[in-house]
């Protein structure tokens, strides 16, 4: 069966200035070197183009008024009173063309959805999603729309059991927001520590509230934090997690701004702790939405999305980057590397000190939050 990328050239004019560490530059490097490694000319591949969400799409989750003037910000002008929504700040300015690019993303996360739900494809993967900060009336750490919680949102909405794990460096706080107290919705962050990183929350004892209590998961992780405690997290969290709660489809997000050399966080995983837990996630998914995420190092972006796209429809790739690719594309981060990233490893005293941080946190969610979840029985 084939498995669904869903991608347009208008991903790069959402365009939020030459000063912000969000490039769209990343989206086109991802398209291309995927497209180079000859994996959207796949038999089992369906390109779909992107198509905007509708304006109701967006009231899933986000407010009139917040729409009403993310609509007028799309003059590019600034409008009174959008520091109340979040708007113009350093993170995320008003530029022209920020409405239209955020119902492009939207929507394009919403077709992947559709996609999977309707059992046209098993996997859909919108690189352009992932955008798990926004709030219902506030933009938020460089997202404008919230494109999981409008899919989680119409999912449930059709009576689906929704799993969401979210591996960005950044707890995945909008989307938490949203099914704080929904027992429908199982969501699982996995990130840099709010001691250490924005937006500051994520802590192993938020758990949900009434209902949803249990059903919000996070774990925690200390700055430096490697592969070898990115995968032993994930493992003794993620499956055993998943196989109680037995989700319909699972939404995951993907970002890569946990690797050694994204500047703005301070995980040090790699590709391949990534890929590692990526193929676990494609284990653990009856079905698929995969998603995009954060990633400021843009030559990581497009490496570990490709990784994860060849994971997605079962290619292994060489490790050698396409030549076409690199002669069109001749940036520091490709030619100085290949595609999967050395290994890499904590040592003394640090990693022990980590380790042991890694191993509380895990061990009082196994204590705290497996009980919680009511186990769903098999249908027959
Ligand atoms: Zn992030």
């Amino acid at each position: 069966m084939k498995n669904a990328f869903i991608y347009s050239d208008d991903f790069e004019k959402f365009d939020y200035g030459p000063e912000h560490p969000l490039n769209p530059l990343r989206l086109k490097l991802t398209y291309e070197l995927i497209k180079a490694y000859g994996l959207l000319s796949l038999e089992d591949v369906h390109v779909v183009e992107a198509k905007p969400g509708s304006e109701d799409d967006l009231l899933l989750y986000h407010t009139r008024d917040y729409i009403d003037v993310l609509k007028a910000a799309d003059s590019g002008l600034m409008i009174p009173g959008e520091e109340r929504y979040g708007l113009g700040s350093g993170d995320n300015p008003v530029f022209k063309g920020v409405f239209e690019g955020a119902k492009l993303v939207a929507g394009a996360s919403l077709q992947a959805a559709m996609l999977v739900d309707s059992g046209e494809v098993p996997i859909a993967f919108n690189i352009a999603g992932g955008l798990h900060h926004a709030l219902a009336s506030r933009a938020s750490g460089f997202c404008y729309i919230n494109d999981p919680v409008i899919v989680i949102s119409t999912l449930l909405g059709k009576g689906r059991r929704v799993a969401y794990i979210d591996i960005d460096a950044h707890h995945g706080d909008g989307v938490q927001d949203a099914f704080y107290r929904d027992d429908r919705a199982l969501t699982i962050s996995l990130h840099e520590s709010g001691k250490y990183l924005f937006p500051g929350t994520g802590f192993e004892d938020d758990l949900g509230e009434g209902e949803g209590r249990g059903y919000s998961v996070n774990i925690p992780m200390p700055p430096d934090a490697d592969d070898e405690l990115f995968v032993y997290a994930f493992n003794e969290v993620g499956p055993p997690l998943i196989e109680r709660f037995r989700p319909d489809i699972v939404v995951g997000q993907l970002g890569v701004d946990s690797f050694r050399t994204d500047p703005l966080t301070h995980l040090n995983y790699t590709t391949n702790g990534f890929c590692e837990v990526v193929g676990k996630m494609k284990a653990l998914s009856p079905r698929w939405i995969a998603l995009g995420g954060g990633g400021y190092e843009i030559t990581n972006v497009a490496r570990a999305w490709t990784l994860a796209w060849a994971i997605m429809n079962n290619v292994s790739l060489p490790d050698e980057l396409p030549d076409t690719f690199l002669e069109q594309y001749p940036l520091d981060g490709f030619r100085s590397r290949k595609l999967r990233d050395e290994e890499y490893r904590e040592q003394g005293s640090r990693k022990k000190m980590m380790r042991d941080e890694v191993g509380r946190v895990v061990a009082r969610i196994r204590e705290k939050v497996f009980p919680l979840i009511k186990p769903q029985m098999l249908q027959t």
